[in-house]
């Protein structure tokens, strides 16, 4: 989306991401369960025992959980500690009567059919634990950055593409979409929160380096002097095992200043956390980046 600022020598991009993690039916087995294949990078034990809904070709949906292949504890002892979490050894239990192949078919269940894992939402004390936050979050800091400036009848310093892309957890991500005329993308995607870091639920944070490298030392150095003008809560940090939209821009021969800013989130890629304080530093920035 094109949102036209007072100025338009140096058009700006924002983006965030709102694929998440899942997975797809890989293969419908002769006991009726289902093998999966992940869509984006995470561990089995991060969703054993959790819900999911399956989304049939025809439209219609059949629920389930995921579990290890030997899931009682009655009935194999020890190996339910020791049994390796792979594709080879989880499994889709449908809340269904089917045994076999043909009535799962029957069912109306298929090769390729996505797999959602449930959520679990739930908040307390300003606390936000979801899966999924990954890049939701972001997105909704986005939408209420937005928001705020439309409500206050104001309209941004330059103009500014919104761009919520579909395939970042996979890498590919923002590649395409980005109009050639933009001088500066902002990725908006999760901190990632855990000892070492100094990112946390309560900050947002500017991303200084992660995989695929340093983001552009400039764009960093004035999104700290807003922060810093605008007295919002921030850190900088580093992740060791992170990729995002902004590079994928990059690696698809985009020639733009980029940098990450994002509410932290503990357990990434796990069942995750954030706080509202994060929530609303990130829009913050935003809000102060695009008045800048
Ligand atoms: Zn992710």
């Amino acid at each position: 989306m094109k949102w036209r600022g007072l100025k338009a020598e140096a058009p700006r991009a924002l983006t965030a991401h709102t694929d998440t993690l899942g997975a797809m039916v890989k293969e419908i087995k002769s006991n009726g369960r289902l093998k999966l294949t992940k869509i984006g990078g995470f561990a089995w034990n991060t969703v054993e025992g959790e819900g999911c809904t399956i989304f049939t070709r025809k439209g219609g949906s059949v629920r389930g959980s995921i579990l290890m292949t030997k899931a009682s504890i009655h009935v194999y002892g020890k190996e339910v500690n020791e049994l390796k979490r792979d594709d080879d050894h989880m499994e889709v239990r449908l809340d269904a009567r089917t045994t076999s192949l043909h009535e799962t078919g029957v069912l109306g269940v298929n090769v390729g059919d996505f797999v959602a894992f449930d959520p679990r939402v739930e908040t307390a004390n300003g606390f936000l634990r979801s899966r999924h936050l990954d890049d939701k979050a972001g997105v909704a800091c986005i939408m209420a950055a937005v928001k705020t400036l439309q409500t206050a009848q104001m309209q941004p310093t330059q103009t500014t593409y919104l761009q919520i892309s579909n395939y970042e957890e996979v890498g590919h991500g923002a590649s395409a979409g980005i109009p050639p005329e933009v001088v500066e993308l902002v990725t908006v995607d999760m901190a990632a929160v855990s000892e070492g870091q100094t990112s946390d639920e309560f900050h947002a944070t500017l991303c200084v380096k992660d995989s695929g490298g340093p983001y552009h030392h400039g764009l960093n150095q004035r999104l700290l002097e807003l922060a810093e003008e605008y007295e919002i809560p921030h850190k900088i940090d580093i992740y060791p095992y992170y990729g995002s939209d902004g590079e994928a821009f990059w690696r698809a021969g985009g020639d733009v200043a980029v940098s990450l800013i994002g509410p932290g989130v503990d357990a990434s890629h796990n069942y995750e956390r954030t706080h509202m304080d994060s929530l609303m530093a990130t829009t913050q920035w935003l809000v102060a980046y695009m008045l800048s």
